[in-house]
């Protein structure tokens, strides 16, 4: 996909500041330093629209990106931060919430999990309430340039059996530092969104 447009619309704190012009909507999980932003860079092929390594303990917001006037990317809160006080937790877990379950042309959510460790049980949380949803899912297991060709496909596995993913969802290698996997996200995210 060539991408000639893309912009941070809005950090939303609270639903009526999302976008209302019913393109469809691809949203993006992962715990804090998957690689979130570099994923949305890359796949924009932008150094630093999405930031890369934010902070704890700051605002929590959802950013829409605006692709080609085609698409939103929802990019949500990195999860998994143990120093944010239940209190912000709580507050962002509904927001969330709200979101993912009632937000009418939200097509599917990229799940971001790191491939060389094993699923966190807030990355089994995440696919669990994600599938209760019945929200389609594309699982990328992101810096997949940190592990060598030989161990990818037992990281791959590994992956799939810690999350007991569902046959229907894909499970994409992806590197944001070499580019792997770029296309075949892109395919998968038109398939959902031209559905
Ligand atoms: P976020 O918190 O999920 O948005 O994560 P970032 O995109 O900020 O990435 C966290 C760290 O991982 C940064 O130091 C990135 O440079 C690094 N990183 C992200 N993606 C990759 C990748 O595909 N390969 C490698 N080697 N490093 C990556």
């Amino acid at each position: 996909m060539k991408v000639t447009q893309a912009e941070l619309v809005i950090s939303a704190v609270k639903p009526a500041q999302y976008p209302t012009d019913a393109l469809p909507e691809i949203a993006l999980a992962g715990r804090s330093n998957v690689g979130k932003s570099s994923l949305i860079n890359r796949l924009i092929n932008r150094k630093n629209l999405a930031r890369t390594s934010s902070r704890p303990g700051k605002t929590q917001t959802l950013n829409f990106y605006r692709i080609n006037n085609q698409l939103y990317f929802a990019d949500m809160p990195g999860y998994g931060f143990a120093r944010v006080p239940q209190s912000v937790k709580a507050a962002w877990g509904r927001m969330i919430e709200g979101y993912l379950s009632s937000r009418e042309r939200l097509c599917g959510v990229i799940q971001l999990i790191d491939l060389r460790h094993p699923p966190t049980r807030d990355d089994r949380t995440m696919y669990d309430y994600l599938k209760h949803y019945d929200l389609p899912t594309i699982v990328v297991a992101t810096k997949a340039d940190k592990i060598t060709r030989g161990r990818r496909q037992q990281h791959l596995k590994e992956i799939r059996k810690g999350i007991e993913l569902d046959p229907s969802d894909p499970l994409l290698p992806f590197s944001s530092q070499t580019g792997q996997g770029k296309e075949e996200l892109w395919k998968e995210i038109r398939r959902l969104t031209e559905a």
